[in-house]
C-alpha cells in the first residue's frame, strides 16, 4: 500500500466508488475547439461568469482538435490561470463529433454541458439547462429559434436536413437543434458506451433515450473567426447522419429495383405480343438505348448505396480507437483520474 496513491486508503471498492462520487464536480463543460484562438478568451470569461453565478463546482474541458493556430497556447494559459480548466489535446484534427466524444470520455461532472467555442451558443443559457436538469431531465437540448449571421442557403439546407433525417430515421432526432445541450451523468455514461466510428452525435444523443426536454434560444452569429464547415463537409455530414441512423436508402434501392423490374416485365410482354402479332422490322434502337441506360443508372445507384454502407462496415471492423490523446492536463483543482 503506497500512501502516494490515495485510492489505497480505501479498503473496499464500494468505499472507493463512494469517495469518487463525492469528488465529482457538479458541472463539466466540454468545449471542442479547432482554430478558435480569437474567441477563447472571451468564451472563457463568459463561461467563468456563468459558473461563478451558479456557485457550483465545475470543470471546463477544452478539447484541442488539432488546431493549427495559437489555440493550444491559449488553452495552456487558461489552464495555469484557472484551476478548473482541463486541456485535452488530441493528436490531430479528428472532427467535432470525435472531439466531443473525447470530451465526454473525460468528463466527470454530475451534469455535462457541450458548447461550441465560437459563442454561437450563449453560455448564459446554462443556468436554464441546469434548472431543467434539477427537475429530473437527463438530456436538455437547446433548440434554435433563429440563426443569425448564416447564409440563406445554409439555413435552408440545415432546415431540410433535419426534416429529411427526421423522416428517415426510426428514432426521433429533434429539429433545429445543434450539439449545445446538457447531459446527466447516466446519459454521459450511456454515450460513453457507444463506440462506433461513424458518429452522428445528434442521433446518438437521441438514441440513448431517457427523459429529454428542450429549451429555446436565439443563435447568435460567430463572435470571431470563421466557420469550419463548407458544403462539401456538410454533404458528408448529411450522408453520415442518414447512413448511421437509417437503412431507408437500402430499402429504397430495392424498391426502385423491384419497380423497374416489373415495368421491364410488362414492357417485355408487350413487345413479345406485338412481335408475334405484327412481326418486327428492324427498329427499336431508341427504346433499347433508353432501357439499357435507365437500368444501368438504377443499378449503379443501388450499388453506390450498398457501397456507402459497406464502406462504413469496413471502417467499423478495423476496430481502431476513436481518437488519440497527445496530452491531457487535468484540472489543477484535483489530480485524480476518474474517467468513465
Ligand atoms: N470544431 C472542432 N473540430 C472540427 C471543426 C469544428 O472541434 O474539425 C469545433 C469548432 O471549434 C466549434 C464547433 O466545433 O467550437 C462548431 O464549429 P463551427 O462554428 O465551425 O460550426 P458551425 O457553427 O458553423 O456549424
Ligand atoms: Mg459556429
Amino acid at each position: 500500500m503506497s500512501l502516494k496513491d490515495p485510492d489505497s486508503l480505501y479498503t473496499s471498492s464500494a468505499q472507493r466508488a463512494a469517495a469518487r462520487v463525492k469528488e465529482r464536480p457538479t458541472l463539466s463543460i466540454i468545449v471542442p475547439a479547432y482554430n478558435e484562438a480569437e474567441v477563447l478568451d472571451e468564451l472563457h470569461r463568459r463561461l467563468s461568469a456563468v459558473i461563478d453565478g451558479l456557485g457550483v463546482t465545475a470543470e471546463l474541458i477544452y478539447v484541442n482538435d488539432g488546431s493549427r493556430d495559437a489555440t493550444l497556447d491559449i488553452l495552456y494559459r487558461l489552464h495555469s490561470a484557472d484551476p478548473r480548466v482541463a486541456v485535452l489535446n488530441l493528436s490531430r484534427n479528428f472532427g467535432k463529433e470525435i472531439a466531443m466524444t473525447a470530451g465526454l470520455d473525460h468528463s466527470r461532472g454530475e451534469a455535462t454541458v457541450i458548447i461550441d467555442a465560437d459563442l454561437q451558443d450563449p453560455p448564459e443559457l446554462i443556468p436554464e439547462l441546469m434548472t431543467r436538469w434539477s427537475q429530473g431531465y437527463d438530456v436538455v437540448y437547446a433548440t434554435r429559434l433563429s440563426r443569425d449571421g448564416e447564409s440563406a442557403l445554409k439555413k435552408l439546407s440545415a432546415r431540410y436536413f433535419y426534416r429529411v433525417i427526421g423522416g428517415m430515421s426510426p428514432i426521433e432526432i429533434p429539429k433545429d437543434t445543434g450539439d449545445f445541450r446538457l447531459l446527466s451523468r447516466r446519459a454521459v455514461d450511456a454515450l460513453c458506451r457507444l463506440r462506433e466510428q461513424h458518429r452522428f452525435m445528434k442521433g446518438l444523443f437521441a438514441w440513448i433515450g431517457y427523459r429529454q426536454t428542450a429549451v429555446t434560444y436565439h443563435r447568435d452569429r460567430r463572435s470571431a473567426g470563421v466557420t469550419k464547415w463548407n458544403y462539401h463537409k456538410l454533404w458528408g455530414f448529411a450522408i453520415e447522419g442518414i447512413t448511421s441512423f437509417s437503412t431507408a436508402p437500402l430499402k429504397a434501392a430495392s424498391y426502385v429495383g423491384l419497380i423497374t423490374a416489373m415495368t421491364a416485365f410488362l414492357y417485355a410482354s408487350w413487345i413479345i405480343y406485338k412481335t408475334l402479332r405484327y412481326g418486327e422490322p428492324v427498329a427499336g434502337y431508341p427504346s433499347l438505348m433508353v432501357a439499357v441506360l435507365f437500368l444501368g443508372g438504377v443499378q449503379l445507384a443501388a450499388i453506390g448505396v450498398l457501397g456507402e454502407y459497406l464502406g462504413r462496415m469496413f471502417n467499423e471492423t478495423k476496430g481502431r480507437p476513436l481518437y488519440l490523446v497527445e496530452t491531457y492536463e487535468r484540472p489543477r483543482q484535483d489530480e485524480r483520474d476518474l474517467r468513465c
